[in-house]
């Protein structure tokens, strides 16, 4: 490990080196909201002149961002998984692959940042010379997983970092985890004070999604709903579509679209079966003035201000959704922008990120 003093003369500008998740090349949605984040802290630490690499599977494509493309087999995703599931690994894993390359390259970096929520990096940790940051992006799923974290915790103390209360206190060592929230480039995405007459739903179209209430919902109101984001399980969508109600697919559609189409919706249901981490639709519908409907549960219902910036709804309610939906004309649009400027803003994001990496050299 370098000298603490190395390291602290070094931290006006940092060489850091991302690992991605291994689930999915960046740009194709199958990573879920990691890829977002992963991109805006890469691109708000490289404008504080922090230089970034960035490891990820072979085909990923983040325009402007230097990328080592790593081949091999993909991580199949852990939402999914029992509590007691095994740590699998599939041969010739890209996620065994990354931390390879990370390895022989790590002398030329001063910090690596895990985004992966995957055992092996967590197990790897003590075994690497260079300090690792893991951002986690889940809440608790397996007994293995939770494991690794607070034994990587307890060696490395403020090492963890996560998105956001509900989140860390998924786990017994959820208030020695650094709650960093998120944050967006806001100049991406176009205040619009005039909806049109359709609802939104945004994310990967999986079971702990829960688009299937949304649908539901909408159909209730009588309010077209528009859907967008990655399709990893099509069977599961083939089982949505046997319904009569209105509501249409637009697919996965990169940042720039998805805000020109968003921002017109007259809102945004979120509908988790699970304890979303954080929710990155949530902020990105705020920015472009929509008012965000959410069941009260994990990130979402830490983000939106209740009657301020959208409602919260008691989980699995669809009547709950259904008066918030026709109470969408109460919250001021305006105010829903000011939300993410204040809070979700590259500036926020970027001292919340830059503080946690300082402290976490100054600890361990
Ligand atoms: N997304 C996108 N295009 C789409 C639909 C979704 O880029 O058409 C992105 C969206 O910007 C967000 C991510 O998919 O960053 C979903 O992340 P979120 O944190 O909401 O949920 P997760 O998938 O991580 O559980």
């Amino acid at each position: 490990m370098p000298q603490l003093s190395d390291r602290k003369a070094n931290f006006k500008s940092l060489k850091l080196l991302f690992l991605s998740t291994p689930v999915g090349p960046l740009g194709t949605g199958l990573g879920g909201g990691v890829e977002l984040t992963l991109q805006n802290m890469a691109q708000e630490l490289m404008r504080r002149d922090h230089q970034v690499q960035i490891v990820a599977p072979a085909g990923s494509k983040l325009a402007g961002l230097p990328i080592a493309q790593i081949a091999g087999n993909l991580q199949s995703s852990a939402q999914t998984q029992g509590r007691d599931a095994p740590i699998v690994l599939p041969a010739n894993s890209v996620l065994g692959n990354m931390w390879e390359y990370a390895y022989q390259q790590q002398d030329q970096y001063d910090v690596l940042i895990n985004f992966a929520y995957d055992w092996l990096p967590f197990y790897l940790t003590p075994f690497f010379a260079k300090p690792i940051a893991h951002l986690v992006s889940m809440g608790s799923l397996t007994e293995a997983m939770d494991t690794v974290i607070a034994q990587t915790l307890d060696r490395f103390p403020g090492t963890i970092g996560v998105h956001s209360r509900a989140q860390a206190d998924t786990f017994a060592f959820g208030n020695r985890c650094r709650i960093l929230s998120n944050g967006l480039d806001l100049s991406l995405y176009q205040f619009q004070p005039e909806p049109a007459n359709y609802l939104g739903w945004v994310g990967r179209i999986a079971p702990e999604k829960g688009v299937e209430d949304a649908i539901v919902a909408a159909h209730q109101c009588q309010i077209p709903l528009k859907i967008w984001g990655a399709m990893p399980n099509p069977d599961y969508w083939q089982q949505i579509c046997q319904t009569d109600a209105d509501f249409s697919y637009g697919g996965f559609l990169p940042t720039d679209q998805l805000q020109a189409e968003l921002r017109s919706c007259r809102g945004l249901l979120m509908t988790p079966k699970w304890i979303e981490a954080f929710g990155n639709v949530a902020i990105e519908a705020l920015a472009c003035g929509v008012p965000v409907i959410s069941y009260r549960r994990g990130g979402p219902a830490e983000i939106v201000q209740h009657g301020k910036t959208g409602w919260l709804v008691e989980p699995d309610s669809i009547e709950g959704l259904v008066e918030a939906i026709e109470r969408l004309d109460e919250i001021d649009r305006h105010t829903c922008r000011q939300q993410a400027e204040s809070q979700y803003s590259m500036q926020a994001m970027g001292d919340r990120v830059e503080a946690w990496i300082r402290d976490m050299l100054v600890v361990i």
